[in-house]
């Protein structure tokens, strides 16, 4: 067995982009509709010499605002059982939400790794302006990264593989 990664955040802020980047393939459907719901996906990754099991987890039916914030607690509890690593996905584009407050409340109860990433900063240039409103978090990284254009994923692979 090897260790599990899983991917967390709420609908839209990147999950499935970066897991395609990390398993290098097209598994992930990436939809531009937020709340489109979509199956768990695993995928054994090989990266460098290291081994682990990656989990995209989907969307919901409805989008009001309270589901989602009740259904991304859900993933971001089931992630902490399940997970040996946990990737807290964020969206660097849209800015922190109360979702991301909460979560941090939950992910801030278990001793496991865990990554803060803000996703879609798509260039060195974006990193500042897209990061700042992270830091109210009050989280020790922040990883900023882009699943898109690839920015910051070298450091983020090399941070993962020194927890592996
Ligand atoms: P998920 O719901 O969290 O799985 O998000 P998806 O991977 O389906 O992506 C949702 C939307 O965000 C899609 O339109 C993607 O093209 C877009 N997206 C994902 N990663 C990036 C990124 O790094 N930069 C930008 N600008 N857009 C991104
Ligand atoms: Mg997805």
């Amino acid at each position: 067995s090897c260790p599990i990664v899983v991917l967390v955040g709420r609908p839209n802020v990147g999950k499935s982009t970066l897991f395609n980047r990390i398993t290098k393939s097209r598994n992930a459907l990436v939809d531009p509709t937020p709340g489109v719901t979509r199956d768990r996906h695993y995928e054994r990754v090989t990266w460098e010499d290291r081994v682990f099991m990656l989990v995209d987890t989907g969307g919901i039916d409805d989008n009001p605002e309270d589901l989602m914030v009740n259904h991304i607690r859900e993933q971001a509890m089931a992630a902490i059982e399940e997970a040996d690593i946990i990737f807290f996905l964020m969206d660097g584009k849209h800015g922190v939400t109360p979702a991301d407050h909460q979560v941090v409340e939950i992910l801030r109860r278990t001793e496991k790794p865990i990554f803060y990433v803000v996703n879609k900063v798509d260039s060195p240039e974006q990193e500042i302006e897209r990061l700042s409103p992270f830091w109210e978090l009050g989280v020790e990284k922040l990883w900023a990264v882009s699943a898109e254009h690839n920015y910051g994923f070298n450091s983020l692979m090399d941070g993962l593989s020194e927890q592996i």
